[in-house]
């Protein structure tokens, strides 16, 4: 992070860095920062709309809602950030949300803004012009009656007198102090993360083992079982397992020290469905799932958040680089270039041919899965798995009942409780010294249940 010695603003360096500046007026912040609070409050409109009409999300908490860019039934379609396609040539065609009711016959185009306090009705008449020719547009070519939406807070809080008249209008119930909350919450995110003040964990922060860590470095395998060298296997393992894991030690004691951090590990749903031909590369994503599960619970007690982010296949150059176990053929080469002689090597063709398309099918774009690690390091109880696309989180749903890991590390996090003291303050009670660590709560046989460990321990005690 620069370093400033003046009063000016420590990301643009153009202006003086006052609360203003840096909560709606630096332009360095606008693309990033000033996008994602408004993206917030939006989806939180768009969340209650789409409750309002009886449309099923993926996520329930306004937070973590991300918006289909088309919603439709019978009796409405909900569009987020669509381009309206019109006959005269309009600039403003892109609003937020636009909710057409097919049964009422109307079209409200909601869009939302967020500036400083000060400049709230200017900017409330500003999008109510700006949107004028694309109602009249949206009236002739959908044959609907149209109306413009502002929704406008100030980055602190502020709202003009007609913004529940506005909400009111909204389809859905909408609470205006809710979202004040958002557009604050957003605000004082941003103060924070631009300040680098303690807590505010991630990127404007340098010092190892103080914020955030993410784990992306990964290599594949695929071909046949028998074919892959010890030499392969141990690249495997040292590049997708150990490194990771060795990298993870290092920080996890800076952060233990701090009491703080979020260690994002980039898994893929292979770590929980495994793929056949990709019998290593599995296996490695395997060994780190289960050492995510297992370190969530007990760093959680250091106030440490685990993540795995668990994508489908990703537009990444991983897939042009994977090549039949180190062979220098791709796959689609090999099955081109396989004799259907070899059993193995036939049902490897059929693999390549009929299967493996329908799991690239799910591929995801590299910048949802940045959007969605961006966002799992802005909440403040970060989930232990998350799946960025709605097929792949489907597919978790159907392989793990938590598909969410939360409810493992809950029951598993009951270690806090017993050692609660001893970590985290001076121990009570009795004239007893309390251990000094979590001996003796560790479960005598690794093969015992630990949820059951745990109702033991309390009958016991
Ligand atoms: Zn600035």
């Amino acid at each position: 992070m620069k370093v400033t010695t003046d009063s000016k603003c420590r990301m643009c360096t153009e202006t003086d860095e006052t609360m203003n500046h840096l909560v709606a007026g630096c332009q360095k912040l606008a693309a990033t920062e000033y996008l994602e609070r408004h993206n917030k409050v939006a989806a939180a409109l768009h969340l209650e709309i789409c409750r309002h009409y009886g449309i099923p999300t993926a996520e329930q908490h306004p937070w973590l809602h991300r918006p289909e860019t088309v919603n439709e039934t019978d009796r409405v379609k909900i569009l987020w950030d669509f381009e309206v396609r019109t006959d005269k040539v309009i600039t403003a065609r892109r609003p937020d949300i636009i909710v057409v009711d097919k049964q009422e016959k109307t079209a409200k185009i909601i869009d939302v803004a967020i500036p400083l306090d000060k400049n709230i009705r200017g900017k409330e008449a500003e999008k109510t012009q700006k949107y004028q020719d694309l109602k009249l547009e949206i009236q002739k070519l959908w044959d609907v009656k149209a109306k413009v939406i502002p929704i406008v807070i100030g980055a602190l809080g502020a709202v003009s007198t007609s913004l529940e008249r506005h909400l009111q209008r909204a389809p859905g119930e909408h609470d205006m102090r809710k979202l004040m909350k958002q557009a604050i919450l957003g605000s004082a995110h941003i103060l924070r993360r631009v300040l680098d003040l303690p807590g505010s964990g991630r990127f404007y922060r340098s010092k190892p083992g103080s914020g955030v860590t993410v784990n992306n470095a990964a290599m594949s395998q695929f071909g046949k079982f028998e074919s892959v060298s010890m030499k392969q296997m141990q690249a495997l393992f040292q590049t997708n397992f150990f490194g990771t894991a060795r990298i993870t030690q290092e920080i996890v004691t800076h952060m233990k020290k701090r009491k703080s951090g979020h260690i994002i590990f980039v898994s893929l749903i292979l770590g929980l469905r495994p793929l056949p031909f990709a019998d290593f590369y599995v296996a490695t994503k395997f060994a780190l799932e289960g050492l995510v599960g297992s370190l969530a619970p007990v760093l959680r007690c250091f106030n440490i958040s685990v993540t795995s982010v668990e994508p489908g296949p990703v537009n990444t150059s991983m897939a042009d680089n994977l090549e039949i176990n180190g062979q220098g053929l791709s796959p689609l080469q090999h099955a081109e270039s396989s004799s259907s002689e070899d059993e193995t090597d036939a049902l490897l063709k059929t693999f390549l041919e009929k299967y493996f398309p329908v799991f690239l099918s799910h591929e995801e774009s590299k910048l949802l899965v940045a959007e969605v690690i961006k966002d799992c390091i802005y909440q403040a109880n970060p989930p232990v798995r998350i799946q960025p696309g709605d097929s792949i989180r489907k597919l978790a749903r159907e392989i793990l009942i938590d598909h969410t890991g939360n409810k493992n590390t809950d029951d598993l996090s009951e270690i806090k409780a017993s050692c609660i003291k001893p970590i985290f303050g001076t121990p009570t009670g009795g004239g007893q010294t309390a251990p000094r660590c979590c001996k003796g709560t560790v479960p005598p046989t690794g093969g015992q249940h630990s949820t059951s460990f745990f109702r033991l321990r309390r009958e016991a005690s």
